[in-house]
């Protein structure tokens, strides 16, 4: 095969990973644990297994650097996609007349159109496994709510979804998605759990935040006796990022039909998992001198959590019921504003990411709305694709250091992380065409 002229690089079935690559033992320093909120001491595994399910419990503290990927998560993963190609951007390259070589990872090809259900498969199967009959979750823009209900549906498991209201008004395509797959959806703040009622007591039109509907699904979970309904989480926490691993791996092995080694690695981060999992595989290389590639973290300007956060103990939701993270944040209280990329409005970061950045081992990078819609219409006419506003974060990067390659002439490889479609954000698409973006 010519990789020299090649426009993608694609994976058999056989080439998918097998495995879940597991960071923690491969940090430059042990992560600080979860701490319970109440006693400041740290959380023990027994207390996490009453909202989560025991395997992902523990795959959230191992130590062990691989952790096999069950038959019946692989099937599923083959199932809604993978491997997925790794993409050259010729078009954008010829464009920016830059001497750079653009690679983009495509994880918007399946059927929920983001990187998510990576981790919303292993969830739901770990969980159908343990008995838990049904899953509570949040979602803002509803990228993770679409995941793990097509998860839950592929498991016959029930799904809750607590949807940011603000959201859930403007942007109904994704909650009928959820509804197709089977999932009941609650606008949040709402009505049904303590905490929703006392946010709407106090502020009745409340647009919600990703920290109130975590709140009100952990509610869900411990006012359950029974103890069938469960928790998941479509990012920030270890056992995501290492689900997924399987994107970087997938990577690895592409660049390596190509006989291309990367030079930067950019993903856009919200809770960090789409990045942890493309950059993770191949920071483990760098860790042990196999390769100098630089890990690039791009973020809103308007939520800058790794760029001008704090890096602390905070909560992972508004009511302070989750146990503190170690983390860069931006305090659990913070409203970021409504910008379009919903999935990157989170105020803390990945434990693992926050940590790399520390480092800095993970170099992050913030930009402005209006120049990441830019970049994302100049995919749009160059590659074809309509990007996610989270992933023209990543796009914008790459074009950024291929225009300083084109003043350096310089060749390097670029390969970033294409974490959505956006066929369901077109309106922040529009408004950007129509000059009335902020
Ligand atoms: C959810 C989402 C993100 C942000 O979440 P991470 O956990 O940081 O990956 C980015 N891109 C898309 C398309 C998403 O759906």
């Amino acid at each position: 095969m010519d990789y020299d002229k090649s426009i993608k690089i694609i994976l058999d079935e056989n080439e998918m990973p097998k495995s879940f690559y597991n960071i923690l033992p491969d940090l430059p320093a042990r992560l600080d644990p979860p701490l319970d909120p109440r006693t400041n001491e740290p959380v023990k595994g027994a207390d996490l297994e009453a909202i989560f399910a025991k395997e992902l419990v523990r795959q959230e503290m191992s130590g062990e650097s691989v952790i096999a990927i069950p038959g019946e998560v692989r099937e599923a993963l083959l199932r809604m996609g993978r491997p997925s190609p790794l993409m050259r951007a010729r078009r954008l390259e010829e464009k920016l007349k830059t001497p750079a070589r653009i690679y983009f990872k495509h994880e918007g090809l399946n059927p929920c159109g983001s990187h998510k259900p990576n981790t919303a498969i292993a969830q739901a199967f770990y969980n159908m496994k343990e008995g838990t009959e049904a899953l509570a979750t949040e979602t803002g823009a509803g990228q993770w709510g679409t995941a793990l209900s097509y998860a839950c549906m592929l498991f016959d498991m029930k799904c809750e979804v607590f949807m940011v209201k603000s959201s859930y008004e403007q942007k109904p395509y994704r909650k009928m998605m959820m509804h197709a797959y089977g999932a009941t959806v609650h606008a949040s703040p709402s009505s049904i759990t303590e905490y929703g009622r006392k946010v709407l007591a106090a502020s009745p039109g409340h647009p919600g935040t990703l920290g109130v509907a975590i709140s009100e699904a952990i509610e869900m979970v411990v006012s359950d006796n029974s103890g069938k309904t469960k928790y998941s989480l479509g990012s920030v926490l270890n056992h995501v990022m290492l689900h997924q691993t399987v994107i970087g791996q997938e990577v690895r092995t592409q660049l390596a039909k190509a006989d291309e080694k990367a030079d930067y690695v950019i993903g856009c981060v919200g809770g960090g998992s789409n990045f942890a999992g493309i950059s993770f595989p191949l920071i483990h290389d760098r860790l042990r001198g196999k390769n100098d590639t630089r890990f690039i973290a791009v973020e809103p300007d308007s939520c800058p959590s790794l760029t001008k956060g704090e890096y602390r103990y905070d909560h992972g939701d508004t009511a302070g019921m989750t146990p503190l993270l170690k983390m860069h944040t931006m305090g659990k209280d913070f409203i970021p504003s409504p910008i379009h990329a919903g999935g990157l409005r989170y105020h803390g970061m990945a434990p693992t990411v926050s940590l790399l950045a520390s480092r800095g081992i993970v170099e992050p990078r913030a930009y402005n709305q209006n120049e990441v819609f830019e970049a994302g219409i100049m995919f749009a006419r160059s590659e074809g694709i309509i990007p996610a506003p989270e992933s023209s974060h990543a796009i914008k990067a790459a074009i950024d250091i291929a225009l300083d390659c084109k003043k350096s002439g310089e060749q390097k490889t670029i390969v970033f992380n294409l974490s959505g479609h956006g066929l369901l954000d077109l309106a922040g698409f529009e408004q950007y065409l129509e000059g009335k973006m902020r």
